[in-house]
């Protein structure tokens, strides 16, 4: 059990007019108290707030104008007393604040450690916490939403009841091979055992096909620009980007790394993947850049392939046609304002039945079909953040294909006619292993790791 009071900033640094210094821990009140010219904190009522002057102790001035919220246990997000100290005076009025507070005796918090508290105190579980962090993180208001609704307890309720569901079963079991009255014992052992088994596996499996959905909401569509040089990829990335991070240059095949970038296109969470054209070449350090690609190109979720209006097409440019055929693709013509010498039946014909669209990227034409197409190609997933309970968290994702194999193991193990005590130690394991999503099983040093990861203050 913690004893001491922590402390941080618990507003992101330099945004908004309000910053607040969170405490938790025994000593939240009386070091409030301590700095406070106002009302006496220890003796307000929970849950109110309190305007006042922080006094600076060290020169007896006002420090900051403040209004205190005062939170007692157990009724907090710690479950320990809380104190948060609204200012509005900026980053170094905060800062100086956070410095009196410390002075005062509380310890500056680890990152993660208000959550930590929550979770050691019983106050959330672990993949409560875990959503904690993805809302810290979220990138777009969809994958806030999913984060909501873990936050919400829904996955964590969700694996609680399959989990019952196994301990019951286990119990069941238990009972009928300790008490062997009946004969056919056994048998009704086993059925019992594999019906369950299936229906949890059902679950399970249900879970995991959220799991890539989950992950484009959580990390963006994984999308790759792929072309020859100086077809316009870093243009088009640019475009997307509507600032001027990725390199544009008139030097073919100088796009040499890999670079990333987030936008949101109407909705939709892209990751953008800026890469050196897909190529056969001798130069070493090309070469690199087209290694890359290709790995790039297995990763992505969404390929934009982009051609040049103004050149015929090329053996190389039908090669990435070939390396991309059966996945996701948007064709992209562009320099439209060129000469054409681009045969647009033979585009069409290798782009099948995948969408083919026209841009001058240099005159800021043809991108709002391209966000369209973008878009479309999206949405007709029909990904619906609806009533579903998503799995995003990969660590989620990987103890589920673990109760996935154990389960898978346990069916095996009856249809091969084993003993039950032998099913039992599978079906056992898979209740372990969803006790970890929720924390119930997990050890120390990964609760240490994963709260480790969390911005400060929170
Ligand atoms: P990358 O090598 O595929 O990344 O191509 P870039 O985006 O670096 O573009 C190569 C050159 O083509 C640059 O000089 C761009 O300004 C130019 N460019 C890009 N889009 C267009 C366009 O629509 N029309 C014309 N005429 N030039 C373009
Ligand atoms: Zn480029």
């Amino acid at each position: 059990m913690e004893t001491d009071t922590i402390t941080a900033i618990s507003t992101p640094m330099g945004e908004g007019a309000i910053a607040i210094v969170r405490l938790s821990g025994p000593d939240a009140l009386s070091i409030s108290n301590d700095l406070f010219l106002g009302k006496d904190l220890t003796k307000v009522e929970s849950h109110t707030m309190h305007y006042g002057k922080i006094i600076d102790p060290e020169t007896d001035e006002v420090a900051e104008e403040v209004m205190v919220s005062i939170m007692q246990a157990p009724k907090t997000f710690t479950r320990e007393d809380v104190v948060e100290i609204n200012c509005h005076g900026g980053l170094v009025s905060v800062n100086r604040v956070l410095e009196i507070v410390l002075a005062k005796g509380a310890r500056l918090a680890e990152p993660g450690e208000f959550t930590k508290r929550a979770f050691l105190n019983g106050r959330i579980d672990l993949s409560q916490a875990e959503a904690v962090m993805d809302l810290i993180r979220a990138k777009t208001d969809r994958a806030m939403n999913v984060a909501l609704k873990q936050m919400d307890g829904r996955l964590s309720k969700l694996i609680q009841s399959l989990r019952q569901q196994l301990l019951e079963t286990l119990a069941h079991v238990e009972v009928n091979i300790d008490y062997p009255e009946y004969d056919d014992v056994e048998e009704m052992s086993h059925n019992l055992m594999e019906e369950k088994t299936q229906e949890v596996l059902v679950e399970v499996k249900k879970l995991l096909q959220t799991a890539q959905q989950g992950k484009i909401l959580r990390e963006g569509l994984a999308t790759a620009i792929i072309g020859r040089p100086n077809v316009g990829k870093s243009s088009l990335m640019n475009a997307l980007v509507h600032e001027n991070k990725a390199i544009v240059t008139e030097i073919p095949g100088t796009t040499r790394d890999v670079i990333e970038e987030y936008v949101n296109v109407r909705g939709v969470p892209l990751r953008l993947v800026d890469t050196a054209g897909i190529r056969e070449t001798e130069d070493i350090v090309e070469r690199i850049g087209v290694e890359k690609s290709r790995q790039v190109l297995k990763e992505a979720d969404l390929i934009l392939l982009v051609l040049n209006y103004g050149d015929e097409l090329t053996e190389e440019d039908e090669k990435l046609f070939e390396a991309v055929r059966d996945l996701d693709v948007i064709v992209i013509v562009n320099k439209t304002d060129l000469e054409q010498r681009l045969d647009m039946d033979t585009v069409k014909q290798l782009a099948q039945e995948h969408p083919v669209i026209t841009t001058a990227l240099l005159h800021e034409k043809g991108i709002d079909e391209l966000e369209q197409a973008i878009s479309q190609v999206f949405f007709e997933g029909e990904l619906d953040t609806g009533d579903m309970t998503y799995v995003s968290n990969v660590r989620h994702v990987q103890l589920l294909k673990q109760a996935r194999q154990a389960l898978e193991d346990a069916l095996n193990g009856m249809e091969m006619d084993m003993p039950i005590d032998v099913v039992q130690i599978d079906v056992t394991r898979t209740w372990e292993i969803l006790g970890e999503i929720v924390g119930d099983t997990v050890h120390e040093s990964l609760i240490d790791q994963l709260f480790s990861q969390f911005c400060l203050g929170k």
